[in-house]
C-alpha cells in the first residue's frame, strides 16, 4: 500500500462561468502506509467543501500535516465489516457522490452499491440480497442531478459498439431520460420484489450537486 500522508494536495476552485471541483491526490512518497488515509482525506475535503457557498470561496491546501492527522483519526482502528447504520445505499459512480458523507455519516456506516446512474438493476438487487442476508434492514436509492448516465446515449452507443466490434451486449443498457421517473421505477421494483426480506424502509432520494442538498421523494 502507499502512504498518502506526505502526498495529498487538496484543491478546490470555482469560477463564475463554470464550477470546477477537484480533489487532487499527488503521490510524493512511496513508504508503506494505509490507503485508508486517502479515503479519509477525501472525505475531509468534501466536508470542507460542504461548509460554505461554493460560488463564493475556494480552498487550496497543500501538504497540510494537520489535515492528514485529522483525516487519520476518522479511520483509526479500521472500518467495520458490517455497516453501523444497518443500511444499504444504491448510488451513482459519479465522483461528486459520497453517500456516507451526504447522509451525514462516516465510512463504514452503509453498504454502498454503485453503478452508473445509481439504478436499481438486477445486480443491485443481487447485492442487496447479500446485504440483507447479513443483516441490513433499510435501503436508500440515491440518484443525482447532472448525472452523466442520463446524458449518455446508451441505446445508440450499444448499437454503435456492437456494429464496430462484432461483440453482442447481452446485459441491460438501462437508458433513462427523467430522474424522478427512473427513481420511482427503482423504488417500486425494490418494494415489489420478494427477493428482499426488508422492504418497508426503502427511500428514494435525489442529491442536487449544485445546492449539495439531498431531497427525499419517496419513503
Ligand atoms: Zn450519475
Amino acid at each position: 500500500m502507499l502512504d498518502y500522508s506526505q502526498l495529498i494536495t487538496l484543491e478546490y476552485t470555482t469560477t463564475r462561468r463554470a464550477r470546477h471541483r477537484r480533489v487532487v491526490h499527488q503521490r510524493r512518497s512511496t513508504s508503506p502506509g494505509s490507503a485508508a488515509s486517502l479515503l479519509a482525506a477525501s472525505l475531509l475535503a468534501a466536508s470542507l467543501l460542504a461548509l460554505g457557498n461554493p460560488h463564493e470561496w475556494s480552498i487550496i491546501v497543500t501538504g497540510s500535516e494537520e489535515l492528514i492527522r485529522q483525516a487519520r483519526t476518522k479511520t483509526e482502528g479500521g472500518l467495520p465489516g458490517f455497516p453501523r447504520r444497518r443500511g444499504a445505499v444504491i448510488a451513482c459512480i459519479d465522483s461528486r457522490i459520497q453517500p456516507e458523507l451526504i447522509l451525514g455519516g462516516t465510512p463504514g456506516d452503509y453498504h454502498v452499491i454503485r453503478n452508473a446512474g445509481g439504478l436499481v438493476t438486477d445486480d443491485a438487487v443481487r447485492s442487496l440480497m447479500v446485504s440483507q442476508f447479513h443483516g441490513t434492514n433499510q435501503v436508500i436509492v440515491m440518484m443525482h442531478t447532472d448525472c452523466g448516465a442520463m446524458a449518455y446515449p446508451a441505446t445508440r452507443e450499444k448499437q454503435r459498439l456492437e456494429a464496430e466490434t462484432g461483440e453482442r451486449i447481452t446485459f441491460a443498457i438501462h437508458d433513462f431520460t427523467d430522474l424522478e421517473t427512473e427513481l420511482r421505477r427503482g423504488v417500486d421494483l425494490l418494494r415489489s420484489t420478494r427477493l428482499l426480506s426488508h422492504r418497508d424502509r426503502i427511500k428514494g432520494t435525489i442529491y442536487d450537486v449544485d445546492t449539495l442538498r439531498l431531497r427525499t421523494l419517496f419513503e
